[in-house]
């Protein structure tokens, strides 16, 4: 049996070489989850960007700016968690990720969280709360806590929504807020 580090090595060189959907022609770099691998909480986005494509890494551009600085604002690192995305591969023109991608992906995302064992999945935007949970209106299920047999998740906005609307970042803040109370529980 491998170590939590083998296994997340083993995921992470599963992510970069997996060929199962279309996204990975088109591709520069895939990208897998980051952060801490012994974090009890799990941030899920929808897909990669143009910067995150280019780095190999979740939540590097514009919406990763907004996300790492409201969780240091609430003196939490992006090493106290790990993030990552429903799709490790970035949608041409940043379009949204197709059922078809989603499922293709859903694997690896699977992976991650058997691996990490979560008490906390934290759902960031409209996209991953409709594949995960299938359910929709973000605006009005966010911030609250949803139990599971497992873990609990907390559905929020996306980071993207704060850039596009300046009203939503009180909640999205009050959301991370809510992150503290399982860190490390
Ligand atoms: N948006 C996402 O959903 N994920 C990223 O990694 C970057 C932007």
């Amino acid at each position: 049996m491998g170590t939590k580090i083998s296994d997340f090595k083993k995921l992470k060189s599963d992510v970069e070489t997996c060929t199962k959907c279309p996204l990975s022609k088109t591709r520069t770099n895939a990208v897998p989850g980051s952060g801490n691998v012994k974090s009890n909480v799990v941030l899920i986005g929808e897909a990669p960007g143009k910067d995150e494509d280019i780095q190999g890494i979740p939540f590097v551009g514009r919406s990763g700016k907004i996300l790492t600085q409201t969780l240091i604002t609430n003196k939490i690192s992006r090493d106290d968690v790990y993030i990552t995305n429903l799709v490790k591969c970035r949608p041409p023109e940043n379009r949204k990720p197709s059922d078809h991608e989603v499922e293709q992906c859903s694997e690896h995302l699977d992976t991650e969280i058997r691996l990490l064992k979560p008490s906390l999945v934290m759902l960031l935007g409209a996209t991953s709360l409709k594949h995960i949970l299938n359910k929709d209106q973000i605006t009005k299920i966010r911030g609250k806590l949803i139990k599971g047999p497992s873990y609990s998740y907390l559905p929020t906005f996306h980071p993207a929504a704060i850039a596009r609307n300046n009203n939503n970042r009180k909640f999205f803040s009050a959301d991370i807020k809510k992150l503290r109370r399982f860190l490390n529980r």
